[in-house]
């Protein structure tokens, strides 16, 4: 069982107050590595969801200024940068990632927090230099009100700053679901903040379990205007059209099927190095992963030998070992999905550069999927079409710039895309023809919280970072007000 000082209280968080599930249920979450368990958290569900939302109501009264705003990101920044050890550690036991890369992942929420207490002042109001109408006018934003944040498990601090970050800049208390996987990042994010901030109570609150009843609850309530949701596109359709009838504000961000495209005039050293740095961050297990990889005829069998060469020095283990470079999946539908993909397209032809035959790959063995490279695919194979979710990296050829955008957008998701190219021109063309939110050009680095993030097309709606991200908890609210 994990022992940790941020874990004193393996609870929930209602109104200031640490609380169990009213049936006093649990579930254990597990360590990927190995299997065992390492805490039993309490199973909540639908009532404990309902006061949650009335506790964090009350706090909505408390209407704090800017300024008090502005400590409190201050502090939660702070105290992320002093425990990022101690969270990477609870972090990497329980999702798998390595040690280094998950404290890098506290360091990250810790940027969400100082980013939105820096820009803070984005909010104040602001009055028309003209006078339309012979009025003068002003622009306040109100907090949207109490708002449901729901994460899911590939960044479980990562995810949430982004969320909490915005809506405490914005005086908006909040009913926070962990994924069921990764919840105990969140109750030591939860004792930090206990411990260090007086905040209102019910400004912050913490629900785990059913995620049914709880997004349930969320969406039912016409007490909660505002649902901010990291997850499947399955599950956030689910989410707009339950909240469809009360015209509730949503913030989604969903799937994504990233395009990486090595034009034959690249770096290709380089372009490597980014792809490893990319593809295999948190397994493969994060939405801004390269899925596909496109590279031109020219240069693709010297890409992947670049490719294979790395990953063939790539160090498989628990998290919890410093020479790990990869860590395991979080569970076996995870490893067995990425599996299938891969027998999947050896299956219609596809070539086994690097890795394990399916065959030799079983889940029951542990959830360390090795590194895989194949070339020869093609659309037809399923590692195309839909977000494999782990370490896989499947080669398609193309020829010409127009296909490389064709095959970039043959996708119904928009959140990430790659581009290798050293020619501005080119680049600039096919950057403006991809319909992804986010697109790096000969870097494959993924997003920040000084920048706006978010998907085109079934990847959601909203934008998280940057000020576009802190304007997400917020309504503008127009008052004229006439001389007379
Ligand atoms: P993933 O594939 O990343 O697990 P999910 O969409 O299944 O994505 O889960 C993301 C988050 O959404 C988790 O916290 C999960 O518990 C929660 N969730 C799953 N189903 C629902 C639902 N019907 N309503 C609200 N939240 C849900």
């Amino acid at each position: 069982m994990i022992e940790s000082p941020l874990l004193k209280h393996m609870s929930g968080y209602i109104g200031g107050k640490w609380v169990d599930a009213d049936s006093g249920d649990t579930f254990a979450v597990m360590n990927p590595a190995n299997g065992k368990e390492l805490a039993q958290v309490p199973r909540m569900g639908e009532a404990e969801t309902r006061r949650a939302i009335a506790a964090a109501k009350g706090a909505l009264q408390m209407r704090p200024d800017r300024e008090v705003c502005r400590e409190w990101l201050e502090d939660i920044a702070q105290a992320l940068i002093d425990e990022k050890t101690e969270v990477g550690r609870i972090l990497c036991l329980e999702h798998g990632k390595p040690w280094k890369e998950a404290e890098g992942e506290a360091a990250y929420a810790a940027g969400f927090f100082s980013n939105c207490a820096k820009n803070i002042d984005a909010l104040a109001p602001h009055k028309l230099d003209e006078r339309p109408r012979d009025c003068k006018w002003t622009t306040h934003y109100r907090p949207i009100g109490v708002s449901g944040l729901i994460t899911p498990w590939n960044f479980p601090i990562g995810m949430i700053a982004k969320k909490l970050a915005p809506a405490l800049a914005a005086g908006c208390p909040v009913v926070i679901k962990p994924a069921s996987e990764t919840p105990l990042t969140m109750i030591a994010l939860f004792t930090l903040i206990h411990e260090r901030l007086e905040l209102p109570e019910g400004m912050v609150n913490l629900v785990m379990g059913s995620a049914s009843e709880i997004g349930g609850a969320l969406c039912d309530s016409p007490d909660v205007p505002m649902l901010s949701f990291t997850g499947s596109t399955e599950v956030g359709i689910n989410l707009i059209e339950n909240t469809a009838s009360q015209v509730k504000k949503l913030a989604l961000e969903l799937g994504g099927n990233a395009p990486f495209i090595v034009f034959e005039d690249a770096d290709l050293d380089a372009a490597a190095d980014n792809l490893i740095a990319n593809k295999f961050r948190g397994s493969g297990q994060t939405c801004v992963c390269a899925n596909r990889i496109y590279a031109h005829a020219d240069v693709a069998d010297a890409f992947v030998e670049k490719v294979v060469s790395r990953v063939k020095s790539m160090n498989v283990g628990d998290g919890m070992d410093e020479k790990t470079d990869m860590g395991p999946l979080i569970n076996k539908a995870g490893f067995n999905k990425v599996r299938d993909h891969l027998k999947d397209a050896l299956d219609h032809g596809a070539q086994l550069e690097a890795g394990k035959h399916p065959d030799d790959l079983d889940a029951e063995d542990g959830l360390f999927f090795p590194p895989t490279v194949i070339s020869g695919v093609t659309h037809e194979m399923a590692c195309t079409r839909e977000e494999t979710f782990g370490p896989l990296v499947p080669v398609v050829r193309f020829d010409r710039d127009e296909q490389a955008i064709e095959f970039g957008n043959k996708t119904e998701f928009g959140l990430a895309a790659y581009v290798f190219t050293k020619n501005k021109e080119r680049a600039r063309e096919v950057i403006a023809n991809l319909r992804f939110g986010h697109v790096g050009l000969n870097t494959g680095t993924g997003p920040t919280p000084e920048a706006p993030f978010g998907g085109m097309k079934l990847s959601g709606i909203g934008r998280e970072g940057g000020t576009e991200g802190l304007f997400e908890y917020v309504e503008a609210q127009t008052v004229p007000r006439s001389k007379n």
